[in-house]
């Protein structure tokens, strides 16, 4: 539609098409006096041409036409996409309903019949345009919806991928996440399961002391350390394997299409190579090693956890044996683990249930041949395993912190007992319990004041009370060791150094802490035979205990000629298998009574 100039509103192009010269002379006067721009075709050709020219708002069509009737016009016309929009109203001077059906089967939108009123005329052109700037409109409305559709689903697709950027990408690193290497792992079992030559392996790693670097040089720097780590493990890998950081200091690798175990041994020698170099931040030069497990996939594991679970595990071992190097998990290990476990769910019911007895080995003064004190040894009295050794369940115990309680039960149940004896008569005044202490015992800030409180309640003479530690139990935190221990031998408690020899076993520090007693570790007193001059370390480990006014007690004497060795060199204790192994509370009292002397 052009705009008429005067009157300031569309003015609609009609284009009408009619034989008959007098007719559309009539039609077209009419038109443009009531405003509208009229162009005139006399026959179909020159109507296709027209239109072909400019396309009308709208097209009067005569029927009946030489040549080309208005039909056939009509029909090509809505055969063509360009113009079939253009409405088309039939002029006829039959009144027949057959040409008026056939009017609009040809793609008319309307029908007048000759001779005709100029009002009807108008009032069907006008209800055209009107119909045609609506439906225009309505196309115009499509447009702007779908634009809007188009750009909504535009932002929620970026949406999307910043979303599974954050659920799938780990931030610090830009390495895959937890949940990423899971799916892959998931596609890799898949794989190995619909094909056999396929062969993956997962690396879990872990930095070794990297809490130390965090702790000392801030977290910042711990961040970048990791960035620069995670981009040292990049450069080694080859596509298509994948790395992926799962959290803290703990990343993963998965091998794709490995030919063989020893491809993967090489890889993880290789990584531990790249490790050798320092890390330079902030102008320093750090040093981090990782510890790694390996587990080579197969078909029989389940679910992608499951793998990870077992590298974890394999890690571990690779931590435990000494760090910075790698182990291929083996089965044995996850038994490990699981009897870790159930050990530990146990133990919590052992606690509760109070299933542990003490049994109390005797300690002999070597110069009188008598009893003079007994060590008091937990056992643990399993309901459906039996009698369980400490060595089996301590250092667990220990790792759960669970040892805290253990170790309070057994003191209150060995002063409770002496206390017991003492009152019967049965032991000398003198005579002491020695009660074993554990490393993670010692990071208790109550312990004092817990130890004091048991001897208060049992009506126990501190002095009746040594208490043995390890040297790794003091070693872990020598300066709040150091004041724990001179608290307590304020208060005349007894102190003795256990299994000496086989720790630290640094002089230099001994006289710092103030130890009554050394405990020579067994696997000395196992070395000393009559036949031999070489006493090994034990007349050392005497003497210096002489000069630093400590006592000395042997372990583990199984044999005569290991007392008569002893005896010669003027230790002052021994405790052994030769004089009696642990025994239950009434064996020893029974022992006692019997009075021997060795
Ligand atoms: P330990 O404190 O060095 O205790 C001495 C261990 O040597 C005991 O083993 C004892 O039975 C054993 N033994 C004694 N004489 C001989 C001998 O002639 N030959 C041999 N081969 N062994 C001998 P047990 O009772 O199995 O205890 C092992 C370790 O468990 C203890 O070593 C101690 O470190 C820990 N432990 C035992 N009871 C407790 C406890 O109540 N608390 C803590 N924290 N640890 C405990
Ligand atoms: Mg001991
Ligand atoms: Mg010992």
């Amino acid at each position: 539609m052009t705009t008429d100039q005067h009157q300031n509103r569309p003015q609609a192009d009609i284009l009408v098409v009619d034989d008959t010269p007098e007719n559309l002379r009539l039609l077209s006067t009419m038109l443009v006096r009531e405003g509208f721009y009229v162009r005139k075709a006399l026959n179909g050709a020159m109507a296709l041409t027209a239109v072909e020219a400019l396309q009308p708002d709208l097209i009067l069509l005569d029927i009946m036409m030489p040549e080309m009737d208005g039909f056939e016009v009509c029909e090509r016309l809505k055969a063509n996409p360009v113009t079939q929009e253009i409405p088309v109203i039939f002029l006829s001077a039959i009144d027949s309903t057959f040409d008026k059906v056939k009017a609009f089967q040809a793609g008319g939108t309307d029908y007048i019949t000759k001779p005709f009123q100029i009002e009807e005329v108008l009032a069907r052109i006008n209800h055209q345009l009107s119909l045609k700037i609506a439906n225009q409109e309505i196309r115009q409305l499509n447009v702007n919806l779908e634009e809007r559709v188009r750009e909504r689903t535009n932002q929620l697709e970026l949406a999307h991928t910043q979303l599974l950027e954050l659920i799938l990408r780990d931030q610090l690193t830009g390495l895959d996440n937890r949940i990423a290497f899971v799916d892959r792992l998931d596609l890799a079992l898949s794989q190995s399961k619909s094909d056999q030559s396929y062969q993956f392996a997962v690396l879990f790693l872990d930095c070794d002391r990297f809490k130390i670097i965090n702790d000392s040089l801030g977290h910042e720097c711990g961040d970048q350390l990791l960035i620069e780590i995670s981009r040292r493990l990049c450069q080694l890998l080859h596509s298509p394997d994948t790395i992926a950081r799962l959290g803290g200091d703990e990343f993963a690798i998965l091998l794709n299409q490995i030919q063989s175990t020893n491809h993967v041994t090489q890889f993880c020698e290789e990584i531990l190579k790249t490790f050798f170099e320092p890390f330079t931040l902030q102008n320093q030069r750090i040093f981090i090693n990782v510890s790694i497990g390996v587990v080579i996939g197969n078909t029989n594991y389940l679910k992608p956890e499951h793998l990870l679970r077992d590298a974890d595990t394999a890690m571990y071992h690779a931590k435990a044996a000494g760090k910075a190097q790698y182990r291929l998990f083996e089965s044995t290990m996850h038994e490990s683990a699981l009897r870790f476990l159930q050990i530990e769910t146990d133990l919590r019911k052992a606690i509760r249930e109070q299933e542990f007895i003490l049994h109390y080995q005797p300690i002999i003064c070597l110069n009188t041949g008598e009893i003079t004190g007994l060590e008091a040894l937990v056992r643990w009295h399993h309901p459906s395993r039996g009698i369980i050794s400490p060595i089996e369940f301590i250092p667990i115990a220990e790792e759960t912190g669970l040892i805290n309680q253990i170790g309070l039960l057994v003191l209150q149940q060995a002063c409770r007992q002496l206390s017991i004896w003492q009152k019967q008569n049965v032991v000398k005044e003198e005579f002491s319990v020695s009660v074993n202490l554990s490393a993670r015992q010692f990071s208790q800030s109550n312990l004092t004041d817990q130890i004091y409180q048991v001897l208060s309640d049992a009506q126990l003479n501190p002095r009746c009370l040594k208490l043995e530690i390890t040297e790794s139990a003091i070693m872990g935190n020598p300066r709040s060791a150091a004041d724990i221990l001179h608290n307590l031998r304020q208060r005349q408690i007894q102190l003795s150094m256990d299994d000496f020899g086989t720790g630290y076993s640094s002089l230099s520090y001994l006289h710092s802490f103030p130890m009554d007693s050394l405990k020579i570790d067994r696997s000395f007193v196992q070395g000393l035979n009559e036949i031999s001059n070489r006493r090994g370390l034990v007349p050392i480990i005497v003497a210096i205990a002489k000069t630093m006014s400590m006592s000395v007690i042997a372990e583990g004497i199984e044999t005569a000629q290991q007392l008569n060795q002893l005896r010669s060199l003027q230790c002052d204790f021994g405790q052994g298998y030769l004089f009696s192994k642990p025994l239950p509370a009434n064996d020893v009292i029974e022992l006692i009574g019997s009075h021997p002397r060795w």
